[in-house]
């Protein structure tokens, strides 16, 4: 072999290689490869709509017909008094009475309109002007005025009961003539005709201090709102109290 033929053999191989070594250095690393693939540049079908949600089934609006079916299998309720919180300090009230004749096993006796606490439900604590949420039952009924005719048990209010707001006897309904202390609570006479046919709900029945006192469900005041109790007229109030039955069930909650 001529050394010319040398020569050209070597630039022609220096060729080669740095040729393959430059497409080498041009190939993507498989990473970056992948990526480029997972990465459509177009899409010639239409892209689907998103399947619609299925409407949820435990909306708040259905929570009553969820009361009314938890309660249909328990004997010890008759009655379900729905409190249906509607902003501010109003609600809307509803009277409901287990009746096999009736659609769903429950008649409708009373539908009104009902105050709330100044600042709405969701009660935490003693003076925060807020109602309880929540489902409740009726400790006792009473009144200024005499009993009505309730199927509840039933007290006339006297001149010495209170219901308490001291530490020693809160949230209870005490004569201050048999507890010989000072009552901070609230003199349940003075609050007429508020107090004239109430209802006593065992919110905080267990009397932890400073969580929320005298829940009633009572007759309307003057004002617009209550300082943390439901409110309806005297006449709505005595339906209420001449329908229910111990076991009657309170349940205040977002309409
Ligand atoms: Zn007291």
């Amino acid at each position: 072999m001529k050394s010319a033929e040398i020569v050209c053999i070597m630039i022609c191989l220096f060729l080669l290689l740095s040729g393959s070594a430059a497409l080498a250095a041009e190939t993507p690393a498989p990473e970056q490869v992948g990526l480029t693939v997972s990465v459509p540049t177009s899409s010639p079908e239409p892209t689907p709509s998103p399947t619609p949600e299925p409407t949820p089934t435990a909306e708040p609006a259905d929570k009553w017909e969820a009361l009314k079916m938890q309660y249909a299998a328990d004997d010890t309720v008759q009655e379900l008094i729905f409190v249906q919180y509607r902003g501010g300090s109003t609600a809307h009230l509803e009277l409901w009475q287990k009746d096999a004749e009736s659609e769903g096993g429950w008649k409708e006796l009373l539908s009104c309109r009902a105050h709330v606490g100044m600042n709405g439900i969701d009660k935490q604590r003693e003076g925060d002007k807020r109602t309880p949420t929540g489902d409740f039952g009726v400790l006792t009924a009473f009144g200024i005025k005499g009993d009505p005719g309730t199927a509840l048990p039933y007290f006339k209010v006297t001149r010495d009961m209170y219901c308490c707001a001291d530490e020693e006897c809160y949230n209870k309904i005490v004569r201050k003539s048999e507890m010989h202390h000072k009552c901070t609570g609230e003199h349940l006479i003075d609050f007429k005709p508020c107090y004239n046919y109430c209802m006593f709900i065992d919110y905080n029945a267990e009397c932890t201090y400073g969580k929320g006192s005298a829940i009633f469900v009572h007759c309307y005041g003057s004002k617009k709102y209550t300082g943390g109790c439901v409110a309806v007229t005297e006449k709505n109030m005595k339906t209420i109290l001449t329908s229910v039955h111990p076991g009657v069930r309170v349940c205040i909650y977002q309409q």
